[in-house]
């Protein structure tokens, strides 16, 4: 899980990045545009304003000199106003004239203006200095005076009244700017947010592909400790792989050590040469079992060494070792018929090294229960086991409506043969008589060591007669066993009962069969005997007949 949470926290930190990264060039790049466009339009502004107020002060010395030149033609002449016009007002004028002048436009409408200005003012100059105009015949030149002044004040009042309307324009120009730096930065934090969403389903796909072949990696953990069999978690195991490598094939290899086998845990009917060169396969064969390492194989590219079980299997084969504790307990091959990508290889790496503990335990259980439910001596199943099966393989007929066989087993005089041959001869014959009880027990058939000299055969889809033929050929078949140093006839009694012709629970099918055992017995031994009658659970009196051995028939009332 901290593999996990660190992965994603590096992807979900990568994405933070990449978009802190995004919004700060973004930012940036308005900010900078912002920045332009101020500076564009505070320079503009700066003109506009400049022109409108030199204009406003030019109108300004103007009306000054005006006013000044007026009063001195008016009245009486005036030194110091004199002196204000001539050494003050008019030098003011003409230095903001050279100003005026200097205003460099592309605008035509604003040259002609500040020309009318200009024009204006020499008009008015040439009055104001004119010695005639502090003369006592002055009327006419003030009159002219007075005239200019209006033309050249009317020309001012546009020209100051332009220019702000200019500055004006410039400042909704601006404004507009702004408001366009504004839809910039509208539009930059939209496209960061566009790229954050972008990033952050680049980020999510890139999340998903990280995690959640990890959560089905987890999930495949999960899963496999629900398993309560080995069976059960090859086949996880299988379908899991399957899903890493769905156009690629997987066997399950067991290292049977006691059998020096390699055997397939999975279905090998998809793959006959396997099944093949497994036949004849020892654990060693298989190169990931011997060197406890993986093993990969490329059909174009045969490395120095070649695994007999896996080389010819396909394109490409990686066949890994299931290793518990240093041991290696079996191995998985995955036969591909193109090359496995490394997230794939990693997949499978992962579910194997998964999957080997959780079938070590569950071997371990299942070779503990297999101990705890099988008989020593014999190898055959126990009581208890065979208790469990009755009921089990009972409830299997009663479900498939399928008569079932049970046949109880008692070897004759086994306490006479102890004391004569010694119990370890007895023990001989007793695991002699198991092993021939297995040869001759078809598959599906089950064959458990009640206790002592006792035994007990389950035998599935058999009626009463099938059951007595089996038994029949049992007790043939133990009348055939030599034991060493016991010079003896080996014999048994046998009885037999069946469903549904006589009982219809398993607790009655094996009270009548071991019923039918003690007919057997009383009838001289080495025979079999079947129990007869009706199965209604009321009816506990059921007719013995012999099946065998030339004893004649005869009824028995037997009592639970
Ligand atoms: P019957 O023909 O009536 O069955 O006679 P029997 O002697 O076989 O029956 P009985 O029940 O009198 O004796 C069973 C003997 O089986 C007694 C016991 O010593 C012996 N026995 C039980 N278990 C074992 C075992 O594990 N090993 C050996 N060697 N003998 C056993
Ligand atoms: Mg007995
Ligand atoms: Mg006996």
């Amino acid at each position: 899980m901290l593999t996990l949470f660190s992965r994603s926290s590096t992807v979900v930190a990568g994405i933070v990045l990449a978009a802190s990264l995004g919004l700060a060039t973004m930012t940036g790049i308005a900010v900078a545009g912002l920045n332009n466009t101020a500076a564009e339009s505070d320079a503009i502004n700066t003109d506009e304003v400049a022109h409108a107020t030199l204009a406003a002060q030019f109108a300004l010395a103007v009306d000054r000199a005006f006013v000044t030149g007026r009063t001195l033609a008016l009245v009486e002449f005036n030194s110091s106003m004199s002196a204000e016009l001539y050494q003050e007002q008019i030098p003011r004028v003409e230095a903001l004239l050279v100003d005026l002048r200097r205003i460099e436009t592309e605008d035509g409408g604003e040259r002609e203006r500040v020309a009318r200005l200009v024009n204006g003012w020499t008009a008015m100059r040439a009055l104001l200095t004119d010695p005639g105009l502090t003369s006592p015949e002055n009327t006419e030149l003030i009159e002219e005076l007075r005239q200019q002044y209006e033309t050249f004040n009317r020309d001012a009042e546009a020209m100051v009244r332009s220019e702000a309307a200019d500055a004006g324009l410039r400042n909704q120009a601006t404004s507009d700017a702004v408001d366009g730096v504004k839809w910039q930065l509208i539009g930059t934090a939209g496209l960061t947010l566009a790229l954050l969403a972008g990033l952050g389903f680049v980020g999510n796909q890139r999340m998903r592909r990280e995690i959640e072949p990890m959560k089905d990696q987890a999930e495949f953990a999960d899963t496999l400790q629900l398993t309560e069999t080995e069976e059960g978690a090859h086949g996880l195991l299988q379908r899991r792989l399957l899903r890493v490598v769905p156009d690629g094939a997987v066997a399950i290899l067991n290292r049977n050590n006691s059998a020096n086998r390699l055997e397939a845990m999975t279905d090998l009917s998809d793959d006959p040469a396997l099944a093949e060169r497994l036949e004849a396969a020892e654990p060693r064969s298989c190169l990931a079992i011997r060197s406890a390492r993986a093993h990969d194989e490329d059909a174009r590219e045969p490395g120095l060494i070649t695994c007999d079980v896996c080389s010819p299997c396909a394109a490409f084969s990686t066949c890994r070792p299931l290793t518990v504790g240093g041991e290696v307990i079996g191995s998985v091959l995955v036969s591909t018929p193109h090359r496995a990508d490394p997230r794939q290889r990693r997949m499978v790496r992962d579910s194997v090294a998964q999957a080997a503990p959780v079938l070590a335990n569950l071997r371990n259980l299942a070779i503990a229960q297999l101990r705890a439910s099988t008989d020593a001596l014999t190898g055959l199943p126990n009581k208890r086991s065979v208790a469990d099966n009755l009921k089990r393989m009972f409830a299997q007929s009663s479900r498939s409506a399928n008569p079932m066989a049970v046949v109880m087993l008692d070897l004759d005089h086994f306490k006479s043969l102890n004391d004569r041959f010694g119990h370890p001869a007895g023990d001989q014959v007793l695991a002699s008589v198991g092993t021939v009880m297995r040869a001759t027990m078809r598959e599906g058939d089950f064959a458990g060591r009640n206790g002592g000299e006792e035994f007990a055969v389950i035998l599935p889809d058999t009626d009463a007669a099938g059951g007595a033929a089996v038994a029949e050929k049992l007790r043939k078949a133990i009348a055939d066993v030599v034991v060493p140093g016991v010079d003896v006839e080996i014999t048994a009694s046998l009885g037999v009962a069946a469903y549904p012709e006589h009982a219809l629970s398993p607790e009655r099918l094996e009270r009548l069969a071991d019923a039918a055992l003690y007919v057997a017995k009383r009838l001289g031994r080495n025979r079999v005997e079947v129990a007869t009658g009706h199965p209604e659970p009321e009816d506990d009196q059921v007719t013995i007949h012999p099946a065998s051995n030339g004893v004649a028939s005869r009824d028995l009332a037997t009592s639970s």
